[in-house]
């Protein structure tokens, strides 16, 4: 779907349009992690329009993996928690982002603060909640779509995403300081002493086995730190006994 300001002149276009109706959603993402644009009502029943940006591939799988590593019971307190950790991350890359919008429109720009939300999980995704950090903007009839986008939070998608170099001196936005954050959280993110990724021991079906969401080299077998020597050939057969892989182990 385009962005709304391709489809509605104004917000409250796209407002009125959803009041009767009309899906009215943005779903995407630009060099960074998902983002969401939609009217919604706020609640006092004022029309806004939500600018929503999800968890970057990296926080997804390290919280996914936590959420199996906790019971069932637990976790509607392990989502409170996660939503705490989350306040925290932004509130560590916030300045910095503000900072850098600052210096480029040379104004006092002042970045505004999301609230950290939890969405039912979607139906082709993981179970997972659909964690993020999300700002209503109200709209009034004199309203432009420039109003309804902070920089700041747009930004933050790209960070999320893949943490980048130019923000890893913020801890809470590298991949040990994102952990230590979790567990004082009290979330239970473990990642591997191999390859550094996160694992869990608890999925449905490899219960007792350390493995990772699948992407290139997840699942149950380590591809290690990648600094290791190739192992020799054998001459006749195809494989080595290293072909079968070694296991993740918590670090
Ligand atoms: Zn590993």
């Amino acid at each position: 779907m385009t962005p709304l300001e391709e489809r509605f002149p104004t917000p409250a276009d796209a407002v009125t349009a959803a009041r009767e109706g009309t899906p009215c959603e943005w779903t995407g993402s630009i060099d960074g992690s998902h983002m969401r644009h939609r009217p919604v009502l706020l609640s006092d029943g004022t029309p806004g329009i939500e600018q929503a940006v999800f968890l970057g591939s990296v926080q997804e799988k390290t919280i996914l993996c936590a959420w199996h590593e906790t019971p069932a019971q637990d976790r509607p307190v392990l989502e409170k928690n996660v939503l705490n950790a989350l306040d925290d991350v932004y509130a560590a890359l916030r300045p910095h982002l503000e900072a850098d919008i600052r210096q480029a429109r040379a104004d006092n720009y002042t970045a505004p603060v999301p609230e950290t939300f939890s969405d039912a999980p979607e139906l082709h995704g993981t179970g997972l909640p659909l964690f993020g950090w999300r700002l209503i903007h109200p709209v009034s009839p004199a309203s432009v779509w420039d109003d309804m986008l902070d920089v700041a939070l747009w930004n933050s998608s790209i960070v999320l995403d893949d943490w980048l170099d130019e923000y890893g001196h913020i801890d809470e936005v590298s991949m040990d300081g994102f952990m230590s954050l979790l567990r004082r959280h009290g979330i239970p993110a473990v990642l591997c002493a191999g390859c550094e990724k996160p694992i869990t021991c608890r999925h449905p079906r490899w219960p007792g086995i350390w493995t990772t969401p699948s992407d290139e080299y997840g699942g149950p077998a380590c591809p290690g730190p990648g600094t290791g020597p190739h192992p020799p050939a054998p001459l006749i057969g195809w494989y080595t006994d290293s072909d079968f892989g070694a296991p993740h182990r918590p670090r």
